[in-house]
Formats: structure tokens, sequence, C-alpha cells
């Protein structure tokens, strides 16, 4: 089911400020994909989220479900939680220590007063789809963290909600058991006919999981997008900068060719991508670590986006070295192949191609 959201607005007043948690959220997220809010911490992502479900009221604005209004401030709509037929995944899980695997997973049907039969069998399904069959009876306590995660995401599913809603399920488990997890929740997912709206702060986990990630900050969607989208074009300066690592530099635009824009930075004169901004223009100009290749000596000639640097730092991290290339009068982090054979205090020179440079807004 699609989900629209107009005009969202919530503030809260905490110590005599008001804290605009929610300002003007404007939002389609379109029925049976994965859709990430992803911002920093205090954003307003759960906020929206709590909105959505319907453990927070609005201030204004209006919230759709599929074709039905489940909040509005003008025509004064309130749907309850419970009607809105969605499930909800949370941080904590949530799931009761004091109850198996079994009646965790059954409590939302026991509440509709689902008869007896029928909950085992739906129980039965969704356990099994989460290949959590034969852990029935098992204590939740006694269940790893990847477990817990299933069972919360099993008790989600139960009912056969149409959308569903994560807020940082993942942030509770170590590093790898969240790399497991987030494949694994992947393909549930994508086996199934669902709206899925997932709230994190963790820009890899929204790059790897979402059809659509939507950038929020400071109670605003800043950009929405598909994942390279997000990480190849954004838009601004933000973006760019949060959805992954980024060199960033000051630039002025100087020249629009056909296929190009052309600006001079303390890089010297580069060919980028083509970007909407009039000459003279302040823009900044995005280099991700990952397109910076030096190479050990001097560049001969004068061709344009080639720049001189000396290595300042290599740092082995395992699959690659970490370096920082001191350019004109700017530090450039660069991630090299490991059995590359540059020491630091090298001179070195790199190319970089010119939809690899994009431009973002100041
Ligand atoms: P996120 O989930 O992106 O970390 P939240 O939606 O939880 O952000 O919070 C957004 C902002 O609203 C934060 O500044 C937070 O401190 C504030 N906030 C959230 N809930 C309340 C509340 N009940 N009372 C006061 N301030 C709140
Ligand atoms: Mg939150």
């Amino acid at each position: 089911m699609e989900i629209q959201v107009k005009g969202l607005r919530k503030h809260f007043t905490s110590e005599g400020k008001i804290i605009k948690a929610l300002d003007d959220v404007n939002l389609t997220i379109p029925a049976n994909t994965i859709f990430t809010l992803l911002g920093p911490s205090g954003c307003g992502k759960t906020t929206l989220l709590r909105c959505i479900v319907g453990l927070e009221t609005p201030d204004a604005g209006e919230i759709s479900i599929g074709n039905e209004v489940v909040w509005s401030s003008a025509k004064n709509i309130y749907i309850p939680t419970e009607k809105r037929k969605l499930g909800m995944v949370f941080q904590t899980y949530a799931i009761w220590p004091h109850m198996n695997v079994f009646d965790n997973v059954a409590y939302p049907l026991q509440s509709q007063k689902v008869p007896k039969d029928e909950i085992r069998e739906r129980v039965a399904k969704t356990l099994s789809f989460v290949q959590l069959k034969g852990f029935e009876k098992r204590p939740a306590t006694k269940l790893s963290g990847g477990q817990q995660q299933r069972v919360a995401l099993a008790r989600a599913l139960v009912a056969e909600p149409k959308v569903i809603l994560f807020d940082e399920p993942l942030s509770n488990l170590d590093a790898k058991l969240r790399e497991e997890t987030r494949k694994e929740l992947k393909s549930f997912l994508s086996k199934l006919q669902i709206t899925a709206v997932y709230v994190t702060h963790d820009r890899v986990e929204a790059l790897a999981l979402s059809d659509t990630i939507a950038v929020m900050k400071e109670g605003q969607i800043i950009e929405t997008g598909d994942p390279k989208k997000i990480y190849f074009n954004a838009e601004s300066r933000f973006v760019a900068d949060f959805i992954g690592r980024a060199n960033l530099v000051s630039a002025v635009v100087i020249e629009q060719t056909e296929s190009n824009t052309i600006v001079q930075s303390s890089l010297g004169k580069l060919k980028c991508k083509k970007a909407d901004f009039p000459n003279g223009e302040e823009v900044t100009l995005c280099l991700r670590p990952e397109f910076i290749h030096p190479r050990k000596g001097t560049a001969e000639g004068t061709a344009a986006n080639i720049i001189p640097g000396k290595i300042e730092t290599l740092v082995f991290v395992g699959d690659a070295y970490e370096t920082e290339i001191r350019c004109a009068d700017m530090l450039l982090l660069a991630r090299l192949e490991p059995e590359m054979d540059l020491e630091s205090g090298d001179q070195v020179f790199f190319e970089v191609k010119p939809n690899q440079c994009l431009i973002v807004a100041k």
C-alpha cells in the first residue's frame, strides 16, 4: 500500500525551547518497496515513523495509507494505531522475555481473537518464513540477537500487514551479525509483497537495503532517490557528505560546456559532471576516495583534471590502504589497493574523471 504524508508538522517544547522534530514533511512512499528514512540522530526519523503508525499525534498535516486518510488536522480524522493494519519492529525488538517464541508471535492474533487453530497455522507459517521452525517452545531470552530480531519480524508479519515499519532494528547487533541480518532481512522483504518503511542513521544499511532513500535533516526531507542516485548524484553538500566518505572542496563555476561544468578550485581548474549552476556560483566539489588512484611521480604536461600531491599518511585497514594526500592546501582521502607500492612522503599524481567530479550546492 502506498503511504502519503502531506505538510506534516510536529513540534516539541523542551526546557522552553521549540524543537521542530517534523517541519513540513511531504512524502510519497510507493507500494511494495523498501523505503528508508536516513539521517543523523535527532533529525526526526522516529517521530515521523510514530506519526505514521499513530503513536504520535502531529500538529498539522495529513497521512494516508492506501486510499484511507488515517490522520488529518484539517479533516479532523484520527484512525487509531490498531486499525491502521501495520506491523512494526522496534530497535529494542520489544519481544516479551517471559514468553516463548510461539506466544510472542501469536500475540497480535490472540488480541484480535483469531480462532486457536488458525493462530497455530499462521504462526507456524510465519516462523517457517523467518527460519525459526522448531523454536516455538524456546523462551525468548534463550535466543541469540539475530534470532530475537527474527521473532520481532515474525510478530510484525503474522497479522499479514500491508505495511511494515522498522525503527533502527539492527542497531543493537554487533557489526558482523548486523551485516548478516541485513542480508537476511533484505531477502525476507523481497519475498513479501509489502511496503517497508525503514529508519536508520547507518548509510551502508540504507544503501544496501533500500529501493528508495529519503535523507532527513532537522525535521525535513532533503533529498529522495534510489541508492545510486543519492550516492553518485547527490544535490546538496549535506547529502553527499552523509551518504559516504567524501572529499569536499570549495570551487567556483567558471564555464558551462555542452557536456561538462568547469570549475576553479584550490586543486586547479577541473572539468566536472554537468551541473546546473551559473558562472560565478560558489559550489562544493565532491570527490569520493575510491575514485582517486594516485601513481608515483610527477605529471607530464598540464592536461586537465590531473592533480599532483604528496602522500602524507598511509594506514593499512586490511582490504585496502587509506591514505591522505596533500594537494595544494588540502588533504584528500583515498583508498588504495593493499598491494600498492607507495610510501608516505612520495610525490604522486592522479587523474579524476569528469563524471566522477560531482558538483553540489555550497
Ligand atoms: P531520530 O529518530 O531521527 O533520532 P527523533 O524523531 O527521535 O529523532 O527526535 C527528533 C527531535 O525531537 C529530537 O531533537 C528529539 O530530542 C525531539 N523529541 C522527540 N520526542 C520528543 C518528546 N517526546 N519531547 C521532546 N522532544 C522530543
Ligand atoms: Mg530514532
